[in-house]
């Protein structure tokens, strides 16, 4: 067991399933989960001074197989969500498909084509998730984040904003988010979701992490993937989505290696066949020693 044993407004638990949405990969030994802000501003700073690992709703993260014994701060028990006229307060841990329903409930518009994507507020933040021609930056006003112990309010001009890409990575911990949004119906921002969700149907149901890589040039990784033959490989309980090249899934039982495996022959082959260098979307959380 590590050695953290407290820290003041924050729970700390061994977690015995793996996170992460590709339900495979290893069991975490200390899952430290800051209650509210001033235990996330505590756990910013043991998460620096130690180089611990950070998560959210670990759908864009593999957990590497066995025992993780580096101790992962879960922003998953940071909840709330708050009207503030036309804009939203949203805590980091809240799931981005229940902000888009709340936001509907308050005939808010703005978050619909965001409202397939299974992540974090926060973690949505971070890593400027979207879809549809559409980026969770061009909706947030401001973040919240823990730096050092304190909490900063950075303003969407003073982030550094790219394609799944922010500068708040590795910064600190976002513990809120306000989106600015804009009056409609309840009824048309709902029909305006089912229209996106009708368009994530062909979208693999098994579990994994969206999309393994970035786009290459603006065009899908899974196109390349596809092209150079891969769709359906597998490997162990592991596979490259029959139904979009793109997603790895877990068919059963697969693990963090089986995944990393596909990841590599995807890349060397695309490479190979197109001199194209497909850049990892998603993040990898180690087996290391704190
Ligand atoms: C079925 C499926 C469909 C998907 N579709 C899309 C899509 O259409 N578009 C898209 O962009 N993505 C998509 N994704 C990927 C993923 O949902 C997004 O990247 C999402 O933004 C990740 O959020 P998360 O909270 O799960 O982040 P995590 O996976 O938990 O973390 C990702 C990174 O963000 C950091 N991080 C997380 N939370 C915080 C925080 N509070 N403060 C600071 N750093 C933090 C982590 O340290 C890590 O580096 C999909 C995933 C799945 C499984």
């Amino acid at each position: 067991m590590s050695e953290v044993v407290s820290i003041e407004n924050c729970r700390i638990m061994r977690q015995v399933n793996s996170p992460s949405t590709y339900r495979g990969g290893g069991v975490i030994e200390t899952v430290i989960y800051p209650l509210h802000i001033a235990g996330a501003a505590r756990a910013s700073v043991a998460l620096k001074q130690n180089g611990w690992e950070l998560i959210g709703g670990c759908s864009n993260t593999l957990i590497a197989d066995g025992l993780i014994t580096t101790p992962i701060v879960s922003t998953k028990r940071l909840k709330g969500v708050l009207n503030c006229g036309n804009n939203l307060y949203v805590y980091a841990g809240e799931k981005l498909p229940k902000v888009c329903l709340i936001a509907a409930e308050y005939g808010l518009s703005g978050m619909e084509e965001l409202s397939g994507i299974p992540g974090s507020a926060g973690g949505g933040a971070v890593m400027n998730c979207g879809c549809f021609n559409h980026e969770i930056a061009q909706i947030i006003e401001y973040v919240d984040i823990a730096i050092d112990g304190k909490v900063e309010r950075l303003y969407s001009s003073e982030i550094d904003w790219g394609y799944r890409h922010s500068g708040l990575i590795g910064r600190g911990i976002v513990v809120g988010v306000m989106f600015k949004l804009a009056r409609s119906s309840t009824d048309q921002i709902k029909k305006v979701m089912a229209v996106y969700k009708a368009r994530r149907a062909h979208q693999p149901k098994r579990p994994s992490l969206g999309s393994t890589f970035k786009r290459a040039d603006g065009i899908s990784a899974g196109y390349y993937i596809e092209q150079a033959g891969l769709k359906g490989m597998t490997c162990g309980g592991a596979q490259i989505s029959p139904q979009h090249a793109g997603f790895i899934i877990n068919v059963g039982g697969g693990s963090a290696v089986d995944y990393l495996s596909l990841m590599n022959v995807a890349k060397s082959e695309v490479k190979e066949k197109f001199n194209i260098e497909l850049e990892e979307e998603i993040k990898v959380i180690d087996n290391r020693q704190a």
